[in-house]
């Protein structure tokens, strides 16, 4: 039950009790005596709960507190109550805190709890084994001092966590660790890391297969051609015969086709944005490409229009461009129906430098727009068949605008047009002269 402290209950009390005594002291004949007597009285009974409650705030270790009635009693079961409830709010934060340190160390990741500088505050025991970070010992020690990489570093003060950190392991140079970094809670970080050896090797073996396949492929089809069309060229070869061997041509073609794309993806999928770069003219790159593409124009007649900006220039590795624009050239070419309008676009526009392929073919339905950079994703299979298609153009494009620090934008509407843009970073670009 709550106690409500009533100052004219009190009074009414206080003055019943010291009229009571004045009465007493009357018949006597002593009022000021027994006033006197009974204020002393109230003087020591209050100094004697005033000592307890000392003694038992600070002396006793216990919960309940000294028994008392009046006043004082009111005045033991408040406090009595606040500490109760504290403690159950404090039983209750103990009970969360564990909870989520339970949670932490059920993670098959290393987690740390970092400050805004980057120093420890908690770490779990798998810390321990992957870092060497020692909770409690570590507490306050920032995390550069004790996991020393040059390129965690760089992640950390770079403050972009949208991508996470690999580094090779600073205790086993055979472990790669994979760093990722999230804000949590008030101005504190959290940080998880974890052995990814295991999978880049794995990442690394499929790699390999693919490229390993793709490369031994290659003669076998390189021979077969040979075979087919010396065949073919063999005046007397029966009709039924000439149009089986024309099939044969057609699919040896695919094949080479998707040969050459999937050993081209298996090197863009190991360059990085660190490799050699060079300045690349990219109007006269844009140039080279449509000749080499000028057959499929050709026979369909497309209308081409071109803004180039002469003089812009990009550092970068040719051969990676030359192969993105043809990607996206072909393909705009190969969707957009005979006699369709095609433009070409180089120049720098809002702080950066984009080279935009817009067609108004057959478009893409949203729901496609973000699996087409998938490897072997293609919309309609039948028709990207027909147009030679093998649904790595674009897992190509990405890769190589990923190692250029680009970004690949694709904007369509099915039935009236796409438009693909890549975004290099007006930093990349320098002035041809
Ligand atoms: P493909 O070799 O099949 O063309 P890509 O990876 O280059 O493979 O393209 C994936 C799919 O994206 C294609 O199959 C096609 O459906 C769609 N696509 C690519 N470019 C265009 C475009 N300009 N217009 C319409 N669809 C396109």
């Amino acid at each position: 039950m709550i106690f409500r402290f009533s100052l004219k209950h009190f009074l009414l009390q206080q003055g019943f009790i010291f009229a009571l005594v004045a009465l007493l002291g009357y018949w006597f004949n002593h009022v000021s005596l027994f006033v006197l007597a009974a204020m002393m009285v109230s003087l020591i009974w209050n100094y004697r709960h005033l000592t307890a409650l000392i003694d038992w705030l600070w002396q006793k270790n216990l919960l309940s507190p000294p028994e008392s009635n009046g006043i004082w009693g009111h005045v033991y079961d408040g406090i009595y109550r606040r500490i109760r409830k504290y403690r159950n709010k404090q039983k209750e934060l103990n009970f969360r805190i564990r909870q989520f340190r339970d949670g932490a160390e059920a993670l098959p990741d290393a987690a740390l709890v970092l400050g805004l500088d980057h120093s420890i505050r908690w770490s779990n025991k798998k810390a321990n084994r992957l870092l060497g970070i020692q909770w409690p010992s570590d507490t306050g020690q920032l995390i550069t001092n004790l996991v020393r990489s040059p390129q965690l570093a760089k992640y950390l003060k770079s403050g972009d966590f949208s991508e996470p950190c690999s580094i090779t392991s600073p205790r086993d140079s055979t472990k790669q660790i994979e760093f990722r970094f999230m804000t949590y809670g008030d101005q504190q970080y959290l940080l998880l890391a974890r052995d990814v050896s295991q999978l880049i090797l794995l990442e690394k073996m499929r790699r390999d297969f693919v490229a390993n396949v793709s490369h031994e492929l290659k003669t076998p089809l390189t021979v077969m051609r040979g075979y087919v069309e010396m065949i073919q060229d063999d005046d007397g070869l029966p009709a039924h015969w000439s149009k089986s061997f024309n099939t044969i041509e057609q699919q040896v073609t695919r094949m080479d086709r998707l040969v050459q794309q999937l050993l081209v993806l298996s090197k863009v999928e190991v360059q990085g944005y660190d490799d050699i770069r060079a300045q690349v003219q990219m109007p006269r790159l844009i140039e080279q490409v449509i000749e080499d593409i000028s057959w499929i124009n050709k026979t369909k007649q497309h209308q081409l229009s071109f803004e180039i900006d002469p003089r812009l220039g990009i550092l970068g590795v040719e051969s990676e461009l030359k192969s993105a624009c043809s990607n996206l050239l072909v393909n705009a070419m190969n969707y957009t129906a005979q006699g369709g309008v095609i433009n070409i676009c180089w120049n720098k526009q809002d702080g950066y430098c984009l080279f935009r392929v817009t067609d108004n073919g057959c478009g893409i339905v949203p729901e496609d727009i973000n699996r087409l950079s998938e490897r072997f994703y293609r919309v309609d299979k039948s028709r990207s068949r027909d147009t030679g298609g093998t649904g790595l153009g674009l897992s190509i494009v990405k890769h190589i605008v990923n190692n250029h620090r680009g970004q690949l934008i694709i904007e369509s509407e099915f039935g009236q047009g796409s438009s693909f843009t890549i975004k290099f970073p007006v930093g990349e670009s320098y002035q041809i002269r």
